[in-house]
């Protein structure tokens, strides 16, 4: 086992202490909240692939089972239907916490995750969001900027709720001593991605594929940065095994407004998908994209795929969910 029988473990170090920076332990029990959803899912293959045992928390609010099927009979694998609004009981030595209903329970999700990282000494990171920035004021965003929320409009639940999440995070961390780790993390997409959530890149991609028009919300000249899920994957364990809490911005810096996404898409996906205009809706912000400085210096990390190589790694999972799988053809 890699628990000590009593009490916090000290990581990364053997009883002298003296393992050299860089050698990690072997096979850490990690709980991913979340971890049936589209990010979730990416970082559990990556956990499992490298030789620890991951304990899915999930209660398919928008996760899938089919997102982790291909685990279902792995030892090291354990899937669990729990909302995590709700006390839970687990023997951890890391907390990936993704699990976030847009709803003022998200609040109570934490703390019962920061809780149980309490009692057991386990890490605890936390999946924030560049929407804590608001309409930002400050371009691009860098982790000491405070945000521009409006605290009673229609997107303020999510926005706010991640706000008080890296709120309790940080008082656990101050008053309590766990480890904790933040991430700011902007737009992403790839396979797996929720087909109906109303994202932008899912729905332009779902739209060219059904031949329907891509729908740009208000004069599209809004812009956004949108980063591959093997790259956000990369960040987060880079940022739970090293030595700093954050926040850290993990994002790509490419900036696009959504015309510029719609014309990507038709690229890649169909040169005569058609683009129609809707009205936006309100308190959309005008302007995201972050400043990686931080993450590049601290944990060296920064986004290697550009939108045009990662658009087309995710129309073939969107094809096969809206069309159904192809018959295989038994020669
Ligand atoms: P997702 O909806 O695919 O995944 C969220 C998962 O959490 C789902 O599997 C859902 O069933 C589960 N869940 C929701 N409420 C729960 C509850 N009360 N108890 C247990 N499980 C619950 O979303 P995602 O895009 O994979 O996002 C993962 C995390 O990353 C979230 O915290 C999200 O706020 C954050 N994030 C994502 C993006 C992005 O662009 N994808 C951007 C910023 C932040
Ligand atoms: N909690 C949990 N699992 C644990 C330990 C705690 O779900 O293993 C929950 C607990 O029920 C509480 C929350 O986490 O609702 C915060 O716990 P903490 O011990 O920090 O606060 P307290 O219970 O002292 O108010
Ligand atoms: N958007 C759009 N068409 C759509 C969905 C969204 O033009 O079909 C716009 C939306 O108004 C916003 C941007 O795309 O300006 C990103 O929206 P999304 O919900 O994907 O991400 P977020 O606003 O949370 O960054």
């Amino acid at each position: 086992s890699t628990r000590s029988p009593c009490g916090p473990r000290v990581r990364g170090r053997n009883v002298a202490g003296k393992v050299p920076l860089g050698v990690r332990k072997k096979n850490l029990r990690i709980v991913v909240t979340g971890g049936a959803g589209f990010v979730g899912s990416h970082l559990v293959d990556r956990l499992i692939a490298r030789g620890d045992s991951v304990i899915v928390v999930d209660n398919f609010f928008t996760g899938r089972k089919e997102n982790l099927m291909h685990h279902f009979g792995n030892p090291r694998f354990e899937l669990i239907r729990h909302d995590v609004v709700e006390p839970i009981l687990l023997e951890v030595d890391q907390i990936y916490h993704l699990a976030c209903p847009a709803s003022p329970t998200n609040v109570v999700g934490t703390l019962n995750m920061l809780g149980l990282a309490k009692r057991v000494g386990a890490r605890f990171l936390l999946t924030s969001t560049s929407e804590v920035y608001g309409d930002p004021l400050q371009h691009p965003q860098v982790e000491t900027y405070w945000g521009n929320v409006n605290p009673i409009g229609v997107r303020s639940c999510y926005d706010e709720g991640k706000r008080t999440a890296e709120t309790l995070t940080m008082d656990y961390h101050r008053s309590l001593g766990i480890e904790v780790r933040i991430a700011r993390i902007f737009n992403t997409y790839g396979p797996r991605m929720c087909i109906d959530d109303g994202r932008v890149v899912s729905n332009f991609v779902a739209q060219a594929l059904r031949k329907e028009p891509m729908t740009v919300y208000g004069d599209g000249k809004q812009t956004r940065s949108f980063q591959y899920v093997s790259d956000l994957v990369e960040g987060l364990i880079r940022l739970m095994e090293g030595d700093h809490v954050g926040p850290f911005n993990l994002g790509n810096p490419g900036e696009f407004t959504m015309l510029e996404l719609a014309e990507v898409v038709q690229e890649v996906i169909d040169p005569n998908a058609k683009i129609e205009f809707r009205p936006n809706t309100e308190d959309d912000p005008h302007k995201r994209k972050p400043d990686i400085s931080k993450a590049k210096q601290l944990l060296g990390w920064e986004p290697t795929i550009s939108l045009r190589k990662g658009l087309p790694l995710m129309v073939n999972d969107f094809r096969q969910r809206i069309f159904g799988n192809p018959k295989t053809v038994l020669v």
